[in-house]
C-alpha cells in the first residue's frame, strides 16, 4: 500500500470547509483545501446577512438548534480572540399584527426548549421606546444575537489553518472521485486549462455548499443510500441610502423556512433589507433582477409593515445570495444534513448539505463536530 499524497482534503473554502479545515488542522490532521474559484469563499459565504444567530427558529433537538447555540458562543470567543469585527447589537423579532402575537410566543417558547435563555417580551410600547420608528403588536427582544465580518472571518480561519501548515489551493475544482482498494481516495481536480491532475487522500470532507450534489454523486456508496440534492433558493437585498433610525435588527414572523424580509445592520451600521425568497431551476445565478422595480416595491410594502417612515426611493440594490437548501418549495424545512459511514457506508468519507442558515452562525461548531468524526 502506497501512502496517499495528503491526509486529509477538504473540498470547498466557504466558511464552514475551512472551519472544518482549521479544526481538523488544530487536531493534528495534514490538510489541504482545495477551491474551485480565485479567491476564499466567493459564493455562500460572502453573500449572508452576515448575522450571528441566537437559535430561535429550528427544532429542539435539530442540528441547526445544537449547532446554532453552540456555534454562537465559539464564535463571539472566536472574535474576541481574533479581533474579528463583531457587534452585539440584539435583535427584535416583531409581531406587526395582533393576530400575529400567539406565534410571537409560540417561537419565544421554541427558542427557550434550545436552550436560548436570555430572550425578553416586550409590549409594543416597551419596544418602541427601543426603536421609536418601529411599529408593532408585541416583540421577543434577542440580545445575544449579533453581526460578524464575515470576510474577516474567512480570513482568520485561512489564517489559522496556515499557522498550523494546512494550506487552501484556489482555481482547483475537484471533478471526479474514486476509491481505491485500499480506501484511499483518489481525486482528480482540474486547474484552468491544464491536464486533469491527480491526488490521493486518506480522509475526505465535501463541504461544497452549491456544488455538494455534482460532487457528492461521483462516490460510489452502498447500495440504498441517496445522496441529497441541493435546490438553489435566491434572495436579494437591497440597502438603505441614508443612515438607519434603529440600532437592533429587525425581522418580522417567519414563513415556514424563510425568516422575511428582515433589517440588519453591518459592522459598520449600514442597514440592508432581504433577503427575499425565489426557488431557482439550473445553475445558482447572482444577477439582481429587479423586475422592472415590482421587486422593490414588494420590499417597501414588507419593510413598511414594521417601519411605517420608510422614505420613498431610499432602497437601492445591493447584492443576491442563494440558499443551498435540500427541499423542495413546499416540502418540510429540512435540517443540516453532515454525513459520515453510518450514512453512506464509506469510512473516513463526511459530506455536508443544505448548510444553509443558520451556517455562518455554525461554522465553528460544525467544523468542530466534523473533525471528531474523522
Ligand atoms: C442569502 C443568505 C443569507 C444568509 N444569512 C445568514 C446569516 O445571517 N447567518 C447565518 O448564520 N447564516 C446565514 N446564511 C448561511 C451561511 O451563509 C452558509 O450556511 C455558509 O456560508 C455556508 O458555508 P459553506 O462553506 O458550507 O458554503 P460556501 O460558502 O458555498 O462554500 C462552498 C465552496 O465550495 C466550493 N466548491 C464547490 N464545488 C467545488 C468543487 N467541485 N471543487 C472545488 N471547490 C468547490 C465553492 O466554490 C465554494 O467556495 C445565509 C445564506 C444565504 C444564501
Amino acid at each position: 500500500m502506497t501512502a496517499p499524497d495528503i491526509e486529509t482534503v477538504v473540498v470547498g473554502a466557504g466558511l464552514v470547509g475551512l472551519a472544518a479545515a482549521r479544526a481538523l488542522a488544530l487536531a493534528g490532521h495534514d490538510v489541504l483545501v482545495l477551491e474551485r474559484h480565485a479567491a476564499i469563499g466567493q459564493e455562500t459565504s460572502s453573500r449572508s446577512s452576515e448575522v450571528i444567530h441566537a437559535g430561535l427558529y429550528y427544532p429542539p433537538g435539530s442540528l441547526r438548534a445544537k449547532f446554532c447555540v453552540e456555534g454562537r458562543r465559539l464564535l463571539y470567543e472566536f472574535a474576541r480572540e481574533t479581533g474579528v469585527p463583531v457587534a452585539r447589537c440584539g435583535k427584535l423579532l416583531v409581531a406587526t399584527a395582533a393576530a400575529d402575537c400567539a406565534r410571537l410566543d409560540a417561537l419565544a417558547a421554541n427558542a427557550r426548549a434550545c436552550g436560548v435563555k436570555d430572550l425578553a417580551s416586550l409590549t409594543a410600547a416597551e419596544a418602541r421606546a427601543l426603536e421609536p420608528e418601529l411599529s408593532c403588536a408585541a416583540a421577543v427582544l434577542s440580545p445575544s444575537t449579533g453581526v460578524i465580518d464575515s470576510h474577516a472571518l474567512l480570513v482568520a480561519l485561512e489564517g489559522h489553518l496556515r499557522a498550523e501548515d494546512g494550506n487552501v489551493v484556489l482555481n482547483h475544482a475537484v471533478e471526479e472521485i474514486g476509491i481505491g482498494s485500499d480506501g484511499t481516495f483518489e481525486l482528480s481536480i482540474a486547474s484552468g486549462t491544464q491536464a486533469p491532475a491527480r491526488l490521493t487522500a486518506r480522509n475526505l470532507v465535501l463541504a461544497a455548499g452549491l456544488g455538494a450534489t455534482r460532487l457528492g454523486t461521483r462516490i460510489p456508496y452502498r447500495p440504498g443510500y441517496r445522496v441529497p440534492q441541493v435546490y438553489p433558493a435566491r434572495g436579494h437585498y437591497y440597502a438603505l441610502a441614508s443612515k438607519a433610525p434603529f440600532r437592533h435588527l429587525v425581522y418580522p414572523m417567519p414563513d415556514s423556512g424563510w425568516l422575511g424580509i428582515h433589517l440588519t445592520l453591518d459592522i459598520a451600521g449600514r442597514a440592508k433589507f432581504g433577503p427575499d425568497l425565489e426557488w431557482q431551476d439550473g445553475e445558482p445565478s447572482y444577477v439582481f433582477d429587479e423586475q422592472d422595480g415590482a421587486r422593490r416595491a414588494a420590499f417597501e410594502a414588507e419593510i413598511r409593515r414594521y417601519w411605517p417612515g420608510l422614505p420613498g426611493g431610499a432602497l437601492h440594490p445591493a447584492y443576491v445570495g442563494v440558499r443551498p437548501k435540500i427541499y423542495k418549495a413546499g416540502e418540510p424545512v429540512a435540517d443540516f444534513a453532515i454525513h459520515g459511514a453510518s450514512h453512506h457506508g464509506v469510512d473516513r468519507l463526511v459530506a455536508l448539505y443544505g448548510i444553509e442558515s443558520p451556517g455562518l452562525t455554525s461554522s465553528l461548531a460544525i467544523g468542530a463536530h466534523v473533525a471528531g468524526m474523522l
